[in-house]
């Protein structure tokens, strides 16, 4: 038998919505992209496409997933940031569209330049992979301290066709070399905060890619209080920040020497990163 792609798409939509998935209409859609390899421009092309059973069966157990809250890029196993693709799962935070705002600032300071990068927490390996794609002189290290992390990054500098090499550390501990920019998205959410993020979030992403600790500071104090010893002459870091956190981490890298601190906003307009110089 075969079932028609416009009532599969509504069943769907329809069901995400039931389930207060906020983008229930796109979900279905991109999930219909994925599994039937049906755009919404193909249906409007042909809205009496058909699919068979099968396949229909198995759009449906997706949608299923997705109404239970699963993350659709968990569902997909694929996150697009910079324009390439990146392999997600369990085990790494899914790259932000926000983060994508760190990233071009730091390839537009690079350019061509022969300099040295540390992408500190790396997870998917989104920055350090992105940076080495664009920046075609720049050397770039990454730093994890989740070995079953790293293998997600390790495939996507695979999949990518990139040169960044992997360190399996806690924050400076295994870091041998001095940079001259220091990348970091650290976990920043207080503790105390994680149980009201969306199930998506809490339930799928791993605790330990957000967990800032008590203030939610707690990485930023202790890469801040180490960052100036691995980094060369003129070198300067970059971090993204949670939206109320920009005069708290601008205190930190005042307290540790860092020089030219700037407080940068989003798209939204809200503080997201911090640079600095070094001391
Ligand atoms: N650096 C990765 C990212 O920006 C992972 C960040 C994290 O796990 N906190 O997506």
């Amino acid at each position: 038998m075969e079932v028609l792609v416009k009532e599969l798409v509504a069943e769907a939509t329809k069901l995400l919505k039931q389930n207060n998935i906020s983008d229930a209409d796109t979900d279905s859609w991109l999930l219909a992209e994925h599994i039937l390899g049906c755009t919404r421009q193909k249906y409007f092309m042909n809205p009496s496409l058909k699919v068979n059973d099968d396949l229909a069966g198995t759009y449906k157990r997706a949608v299923l997933k997705r109404a239970n809250h699963t993350p659709l890029q968990h569902i997909t196993g694929t996150q697009c940031f910079m324009d390439y693709t990146f392999k997600v799962n369990e085990n790494v935070l899914i790259p932000r569209p926000e983060t994508e705002l760190l990233v071009d600032r730091i390839v537009r300071f690079v350019g061509d330049k022969k300099v040295s990068v540390l992408d500190m927490c790396t997870g998917s390996g989104c920055i350090a992979i992105s940076i080495d794609k664009m920046c075609g002189s720049a050397i770039v290290d990454a730093v994890d301290i989740s070995e079953k992390t790293l293998d997600v990054a390790k495939e996507n500098n695979k999949i990518n066709n990139a040169n960044v090499h992997f360190i399996h550390s806690d924050l400076f501990d295994n870091v041998e070399k001095k940079y001259d920019i220091i990348v970091s998205n650290p976990p920043y959410i207080p503790s105390a905060d994680i149980d009201e993020l969306m199930e998506e979030v809490k339930k799928h992403e791993p605790t330990i890619a957000l967990d800032g600790k008590k203030d939610g500071l707690l990485f930023y104090k202790r890469i801040c209080s180490q960052a100036n010893d691995y980094l060369n002459e003129n070198g300067k870091i970059y971090f993204e920040i949670g939206y109320d956190q920009g005069g708290a981490v601008k205190k930190l890298l005042k307290e540790n020497h860092f020089k030219n601190i700037q407080v940068l906003k989003d798209l939204s307009g809200l503080d997201r990163m911090v640079i600095a110089g070094k001391e």
